[in-house]
């Protein structure tokens, strides 16, 4: 009988009902006027006098533990319904927030960056990472000397032929060239790699953009207005710019653009060194070898093309001066973009 009674202790103990149904149902069939405690019961009366005090005391202990544990769950189940119940009804309850996630300040740099281009008619090309020699450095006028071309500066993947992860983003325009016949007007963002040591300042993997504009009587003036309209589009519409003489091998004409000082308005500040301006990009009319390389008659067209870093772009809009900071992804820093939306 001892058996019995423990067995119908542990049953007791271990029941989880779901619902209150399925709980009255399991008190019926223990402590009912045919449960199996009632039955119990009357078999106590049969057992020998000398075992009775021992076995009343455990029948009483688990009449006890039912009882408690049957009181105990009606209670659970009914606190779950009416906490259900008062869930559904209750409508003016605060939703619960899903957590948003926020654009990546690279990406809004570089989306704001398309949408000016995109008003002046340039559409978006894009071309592989992984490169060869022609169209990121022969194509473009590369002399074969030229330090870019050094394993210091690049990452080859491939010797002879060589394979390599582009450097700029040109290689798109020299793809854009080979496929398409002016007029040419493309905006091409991008990722490129340089073996540069990684620091504040310098990283391995970096985003540019450049531009390409290819037709008929495309001339320096054409140039400098569409990057002063960039640049009052983005810096403000009180930004001016200024072009300085450069060099780079497959423009000439080449200069660099830098553009007032949206900080200090030009006077003068430690961002812009107390010169009043930033530098933002290099442009240039594109090299006559270039379009002769490239299937372009340069006695009929003539082209401009320019370039940019959009992590100095971004450095310049949200004063983020270490370059590191874009690419941890420390949600810390990325939220404080949730904003620019
Ligand atoms: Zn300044």
């Amino acid at each position: 009988m001892t058996n019995k009674i423990n067995d119908l202790l542990r049953r007791v103990e271990a029941f989880k009902p779901q619902a209150a149904a399925e709980l009255e149902e399991f008190r019926i069939k223990i402590l009912g006027k045919k449960g199996e405690l009632t039955a119990l019961m009357e078999e106590f009366k049969t057992v020998a006098p000398e075992l009775k005090r021992e076995l009343g005391q455990q029948l009483n202990r688990l009449k006890t533990t039912a009882t408690e544990r049957i009181n105990a769950l009606r209670e659970e189940l009914g606190n779950a319904a009416a906490d259900r119940a008062a869930r559904v009804e209750d409508m003016t309850r605060p939703g619960s927030a899903e957590p948003l996630g926020s654009r990546h300040p690279i990406s809004l740099v570089r989306r704001e960056i398309v949408e000016v281009f995109a008003r002046l008619g340039y559409t978006v090309a894009e071309g592989p990472e992984i490169e060869d020699d022609w169209h990121v450095f022969s194509a473009l006028n590369f002399p074969p000397e030229h330090p870019a071309r050094d394993m210091q500066d690049t990452f080859f993947i491939e010797k002879d032929p060589d394979i390599l992860l582009r450097t700029h983003t040109s290689s798109i325009q020299v793809r854009t060239m080979e496929r398409q016949k002016p007029p040419i007007r493309v905006i091409c963002p991008g990722r490129v790699f340089r073996n540069e040591a990684i620091s504040s300042r310098a990283h391995c993997i970096f985003h540019q953009i450049e531009g390409l504009y290819i037709d008929e009587g495309v001339s320096f003036a054409d140039l400098k207005q569409s990057l002063l309209y960039f640049a009052k589009e983005v810096f403000g519409g009180q930004t001016a710019i200024r072009m300085r003489p450069s060099y780079f091998p497959f423009t000439e004409p080449s200069a660099e653009v830098d553009v007032s000082c949206n900080l200090c308005g030009g006077k003068g500040c430690n961002v812009c060194k107390g010169t009043g301006w930033l530098e933002i990009m290099g442009c240039g009319m594109v090299d006559p070898n270039v379009l002769t390389a490239n299937g372009i008659d340069p006695q009929k067209y003539s082209g401009f093309a320019f370039g940019m870093g959009i992590e100095r772009i971004a450095m310049l809009k949200y004063g983020v001066k270490d370059l590191r900071l874009y690419f941890e992804n420390d949600v810390r820093f990325l939220r404080q973009f949730d904003s620019a939306l």
